[in-house]
């Protein structure tokens, strides 16, 4: 009689490990009894959300009985006004990690090579692995995307290729000059993404516009968020700018009501609060600026980012620290998770949580 009775799983999914999210601050504050737990850990609003999204929400309970439009075509629009684009170039997904996966799904075959940064956002290579397609990775250099190397990785069996602008988890982006010149030259049959993840809290004039290159290139799509400056994290919206062509394939594969009411309506509102936006950039840029020279202080040095978050270079296992810190109630999240290791990746809190994080990390050293 077979013991076994495990029902084997595609083979693809053989080497897969489950996404390791930063812990949440409930699992936190229940094991270790603590009652003031600051998460650094996920790169989340510490201005939480406009507080426009409060009504929206709040008006859109009334409708939650009903299914939601199936592509979020009142936002699509709004979002096309925005950017300057047509609406039939904007996906709304739920969050840009699904159309992440919904790209490798309608495009990346056995065997096809997907180039893309390491480190750089895990999900693009575990969803080119769920296909049975193959990552190829590209060191950075100083943190930063190495677009030669990348470029030098294309070959016959490329179908994609990923650009994390600014990259996490280093924090750094590539200059404006080199992403013109690497679109120009990645052949046009080859799907450039180009993820804009952290687009908001960019503050240098030396990052490439991509919107504009939009028409010109059909082979390039842009990933934009609302999890992150806009603070709507929990409710998964995120949109990707495209050529409609490519719109009409992740038709095809996304679940029929991808994104829901609650969150159409909350992105919908946050839109109109560019105040808000821009006092997050800004609170932010200062935070990073306080973190760079505290660090530096503690003999500490880390990439220079404009996204919202620094990765740290530690002196032991970024495991070690990290755990170190969570016990002290702070909690952030080893490199070792990230692929970098030795590293920890802390998200820019308010200036309160901050000065706290660097005075327990000083404790800790
Ligand atoms: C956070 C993040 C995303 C995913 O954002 P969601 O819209 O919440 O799915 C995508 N790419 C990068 C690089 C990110 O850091």
């Amino acid at each position: 009689m077979q013991t076994d009775r495990r029902i084997p799983a595609r083979s693809e999914l053989d080497g897969l490990g489950v996404y390791a999210p930063g812990k949440p601050i409930e699992e936190v504050q229940r094991e270790l009894g603590l009652d003031r737990i600051i998460k650094l850990a996920s790169n989340e609003n510490p201005f939480k959300s406009s507080s426009v999204v409060y009504d929206a929400v709040a008006a859109e309970m009334e409708r939650v009985a009903l299914y939601p439009e199936s592509t979020a075509p009142a936002l699509a629009e709004k979002l096309g006004k925005h950017w300057g684009v047509e609406p039939e170039r904007v996906f709304v997904g739920n969050g840009s990690d699904e159309i992440i996966g919904l790209l490798t799904r309608a495009y990346v075959r056995p065997l096809d090579e997907v180039v893309m940064a390491d480190p750089t956002f895990s999900r693009y290579e575990t969803n080119v692995c769920i296909e049975g397609g193959k990552p190829v990775k590209v060191p950075v250099q100083d943190g930063m995307h190495d677009l030669d190397a990348m470029l030098n990785a294309i070959n016959e069996r490329t179908r994609m290729v990923f650009v994390c602008n600014p990259n996490n988890p280093t924090g750094t982006i590539v200059g404006e000059q080199a992403l013109a010149d690497f679109i120009h030259r990645v052949p046009r049959h080859i799907l450039l993404i180009v993820d804009e993840a952290y687009y908001e809290y960019v503050t240098t004039s030396d990052y490439l516009q991509t919107v504009p290159l939009l028409e010109r290139f059909p082979n390039l799509i842009i990933l934009r968020t609302f999890s992150k400056i806009y603070g709507l994290a929990a409710l998964r919206i995120g949109y990707g700018l495209m050529h409609p062509d490519i719109i009409q394939e992740l038709m095809k594969v996304k679940g029929p009501f991808n994104t829901n009411r609650i969150a159409q309506a909350a992105a919908f509102a946050a839109l109109d609060d560019q105040a808000f936006v821009d006092r997050c950039r800004q609170a932010n840029a200062e935070g990073l600026s306080y973190l760079a020279r505290t660090l530096a202080e503690l003999g500490l040095s880390c990439y220079p980012s404009q996204a919202n978050f620094v990765l740290v270079q530690v002196p032991r296992a970024g495991t070690d620290i990290a755990e170190a810190l969570l016990r002290r109630g702070v909690i952030v999240r080893p490199g070792e998770q990230l692929g970098a290791p030795r590293t920890i990746r802390v998200t820019v809190g308010s200036a309160e949580d901050n000065a706290a994080f660097v005075s327990v990390l000083r404790a800790v050293l």
